[in-house]
């Protein structure tokens, strides 16, 4: 028998025991603290260990409690950056796209797997009305965004074979760092990424984009891509699609929508999302808002054929196995990725288990947790909300009275620092016109209305403690 060959009642041993723990770990996270009591050196001193020559064998599971007990958890009261709660049914995908393995380069490589990615893909599409619309699970909307930009490049000054030629992008100065990272990466230089300004509720300025797209064009300047976002990451603003989309046409512009934090919650309010379908491509993160675990984001376009164009470096040999137009296909032609993981899985299992209403109604909450965050926010005379809540994310700060706004910054720190501390909830931070500010972001199937209350209580209580010294 081959050393790396177990029994298969050994499998099904470890697997009950994996499950029985998973379960004993979900029932733990009300009682669990927000954040581990843990350190850089504790976490060293456990993980880092020298890989020995002989297996330990089942025992390598007792590590598991320790696994857990420093990992910062999926709590209800978890409310940092824009992060998923990671819905259970999805990890036994994951599991079972482990055991199946695989490789979703091609039809022929994983003919059933290669469908269920297909149909995910249009379930995604159709929640935010680009019905029609192809595209790839992928690893999250970083790579999303990169590709929607090799892409859009590829489009409008092709660079394949000749290497990059100088471009313009626009985004709102509110766009997620991954576009700057993306022009880096592409060989366009961020000093061709143009930042707009936004209005006081953090959306571009369609005028200022009109003004800066105009300037590069009377300067010789060929403009690249447009991305607008759907949910910026700080305040979750929705840029103003019908009056961008027009602009980016007229100036020769590929549309990107980076839907990265907002757009999946087209599911719950539609209404708020009624334009998606004018982009080129669009980013969405289902590890965000459809609970679903890391990672899975996916990136939608409106024309495959672009996808080739910009990813496709075989062309014939890949289609010469096959003339079908199902087993001919090949994501690895549309996509910057060639081995890729069954991704799709966890969301077919997921999606289906729990139906399209109850997914509704988990985002509905969201918002509604969101608004009465802010209201409470509103209603305690230190507490200064310091933006709209758009869509879940809560940007407020603690501001006692006469004090200038460098000592808020300080301050703020310092709360933040001791709220995470305290153990009940974790919020994150996030900077605002410049300031420093709290932010708790509620995209969380497992959250209640106790559970935002503690956001205030906490942050007050902080707060004190501070004061107290
Ligand atoms: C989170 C986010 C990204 C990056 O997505 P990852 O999945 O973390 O790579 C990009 N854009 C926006 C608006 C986001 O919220």
């Amino acid at each position: 028998m081959n050393p790396l060959e177990i029994p298969l009642e050994e499998f099904e041993r470890l697997c009950r025991q994996a499950a029985r723990m998973s379960a004993g770990y979900l029932e733990s996270l009300v009682s669990r603290p927000a954040f581990p009591a843990t350190s850089g050196d504790i976490t060293e001193r456990i993980f880092h260990q020298p890989w020995a020559e002989q297996g330990i064998g089942a025992a390598v599971l007792d590590t598991v409690p320790e696994l857990f007990h420093h990992s910062r958890p999926p709590s209800p009261r978890f409310f940092g950056y824009v992060f998923g709660s990671g819905e259970p049914v999805a990890a036994i995908g994951d599991l079972l796209a482990s055991v199946v393995n695989q490789n979703l380069t091609a039809w022929r490589s994983a003919p059933a797997a290669v469908q269920m990615e297909k149909a995910v893909v249009a379930w995604l599409a159709e929640i935010v009305g680009c019905a029609g619309f192809s595209g790839s699970l992928c690893g999250g909307g970083s790579a999303a965004n990169l590709m929607a930009l090799a892409m859009a490049r590829e489009a409008r000054l092709p660079a394949k074979q000749r290497g990059a030629q100088p471009g313009v992008v626009y985004a709102s100065e509110e766009v997620h760092m991954s576009i700057a990272k993306s022009m880096a990466l592409l060989g366009l230089g961020t000093d061709n990424l143009r930042l707009i300004p936004t209005d006081a509720q953090f959306r571009m300025l369609p005028e200022e984009l009109e003004r800066a797209m105009y300037e590069d064009e009377t300067a010789g300047k060929q403009a690249i891509a447009v991305v607008a976002s759907a949910g910026t990451v700080t305040t979750g603003s929705i840029d103003p699609l019908e009056e961008i989309a027009p602009r980016a046409r007229r100036h020769g512009a590929w549309l990107h929508v980076d839907g990265a934090y907002g757009a999946l919650a087209a599911l719950a309010v539609p209404e708020k999302f009624t334009s998606l379908a004018l982009a080129d491509s669009l980013s969405l993160d289902p590890h965000k808002w459809l609970y679903q675990p890391v990672d899975v984001g996916c990136l939608l376009f409106r024309d495959a054929a672009t996808a080739r164009a910009t990813f496709a470096h075989t062309g014939e040999y890949a289609r010469a196995l096959s003339e079908d137009p199902v087993e001919g296909f090949a994501f690895f032609e549309e996509s910057l990725e060639l081995s890729r993981r069954f991704r799709a899985l966890k969301l077919w299992l997921s999606l289906q288990y729990h139906g399209r209403a109850a997914f509704r109604a988990a985002i509905a909450n969201d918002l509604k947790h969101a608004r009465s965050l802010a209201e409470r926010v509103r209603q305690t005379l230190q507490l200064e909300l310091m933006a709209p809540v758009a869509l879940s994310a809560v940007c407020f700060r603690y501001r006692p009275a006469g004090k200038p706004d460098e000592e808020l910054d300080r301050l703020n720190r310092a709360i933040l620092k001791r709220v995470i501390a305290r153990g009940r909830v974790y919020i994150s931070n996030a900077s605002v016109r410049g300031r420093f500010v709290l932010r708790a972001c509620i995209v969380n199937h497992r959250t209640t209305q106790q559970d935002v209350d503690a956001v205030v209580e906490e942050v007050m209580a902080a707060a004190s403690d501070l004061t107290r010294g």
